[in-house]
């Protein structure tokens, strides 16, 4: 018998954490690496919100609290989901996690018996396959082409829905791409799910804040028909540069989610009662930080796009959301290093950017497409100036 479980043999790690683990590792050698491979924002925490965590150490908001998460919190988010989507959530159908990954995780850990299907469209998030195989289902993955400008079209999910498919898991803005479902889209797709009542969709909108004059949609409120079998996860890491207080939700049909407090009441409980004080100042406070952060993602996108398309054999669009760009590398493969070593796959080049110019960026194939690869443009103006620089470099010096 040996110690690790069967269902670890499909899993894993995180290709993101990898690369970010790597290059904290030539870090600590003396090396001077750029880190564009973690999803993270470089701003800090509103103040705002950093003294509502403060109080609550204060005032003694430390002890335990109901595994959905407090109720100041769960009223802050409904009215979040009403204010901004006309989404009507009852407070027992408002759960809150260790971020939106445990909320993801619990959804499919309720849902998914073995053998159960969900269908995700790619380039998708790194954690979405193994998060499905861990819960015991079946990832099915759906390719989205770069010409359609990485989304999911109509026919390729009628094709892909068979009477084992649970969920379909939607992301917009979407974590590699970048690309953002409109209203007209989503209902397109809601056509193909009308025809389909056992399928759910998981609309994972954690970068719902990141859309730059684009136009946010989510599928709960888009077809009102269609709430009933939707989960809607949210949080505030993203748009209220809050990563590591961990706080995600999630808000859906009310049997998933008690299924969901269930399995996080036998496992993590709840997150911590000092996030959730200050995530109820993130989302009813003042809400100014989010255009200015938005603001400035812009500034860093036009920047990277323009200067990744200066790189010979990179290709880069203009994402729409987020703060990712996913630029082809397909125009430098075949070629070779100054060290010798030719260039086959897009995981080659991220090593040789990594390796030979100290950059960090995450190949493709962590997101189930090659050859690309996603960089960050969360870090600073300037980190993000240098690190362009030195990919040009990088690429010029192929042959
Ligand atoms: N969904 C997507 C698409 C993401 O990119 C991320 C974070 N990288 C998450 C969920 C998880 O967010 P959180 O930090 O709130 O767990």
């Amino acid at each position: 018998m040996t110690l690790l479980a069967e269902r670890l043999r499909t899993v894993r790690p995180s290709e993101t954490k990898a690369m970010t683990a790597r290059s904290a590792e030539l870090r600590d050698q003396g090396v001077d690496v750029i880190t564009l491979s973690q999803g993270e924002p470089d701003f800090d925490t509103p103040a705002a919100v950093c003294e509502a965590g403060i109080r609550a150490i204060r005032d003694g908001r430390t002890k335990y609290t109901a595994v959905a998460g407090i109720r100041p919190l769960r009223q802050a988010i409904r009215e979040s989901f009403a204010r901004d989507h006309g989404l009507d959530y009852g407070l027992d159908q408002i759960t809150v996690g260790c971020g939106a990954k445990q909320v993801v995780f619990n959804a499919l850990f309720a849902s998914l018996d073995p053998g159960d299907e969900v269908m995700i469209p790619t380039p998708c998030w790194v954690s979405y396959p193994d998060m499905v195989a861990l819960a015991g289902g079946k990832p099915v993955l759906v390719a989205c082409d770069e010409l359609d400008g990485f989304k999911l079209r109509p026919e390729a999910l009628e094709a892909a829905v068979t009477p084992r498919t649970k969920w379909l898991m939607l992301n917009s803005p979407c974590n590699p791409t970048g690309a953002v479902y409109d209203r007209d889209e989503l209902l397109a797709l809601a056509e193909v799910l009308r025809r389909h009542a056992h399928v759910y969709v998981l609309s994972d909108d954690i970068n719902e804040k990141l859309t730059y004059g684009n136009d946010f949609a989510t599928m709960a409120a888009v077809a009102p028909d269609l709430y009933e079998r939707t989960l809607t996860v949210n949080g505030v890491s993203k748009a209220d540069a809050m990563t590591g207080w961990r706080v995600g939700y999630g808000a859906g049909p009310l049997a998933l989610i008690k299924a969901m407090n269930l399995i996080q009441g036998q496992t993590s409980s709840h997150t911590s009662s000092i996030s959730q004080y200050a995530a109820i100042e993130a989302l009813s406070g003042g809400r100014d930080h989010i255009d200015e952060f938005a603001r400035a993602f812009r500034e860093r996108r036009d920047l990277m796009v323009g200067k990744l398309n200066q790189a010979a054999g990179l290709s880069c669009r203009v994402p729409k959301g987020a703060f990712y760009v996913f630029p082809s590398c397909a125009g430098v493969l075949g070629k070779r290093t100054p060290g010798g070593k030719v260039i086959e796959t897009d995981t080659d080049f991220a090593m040789y950017l990594l390796d030979a110019f100290a950059v960090a960026a995450v190949p493709g194939s962590g997101f189930m497409a090659s050859p690309y690869i996603r960089i960050s443009y969360a870090p600073s103006l300037e980190d993000l100036t240098r690190a362009c620089d030195r990919i040009i470099a990088a690429c010029a010096a192929l042959s």
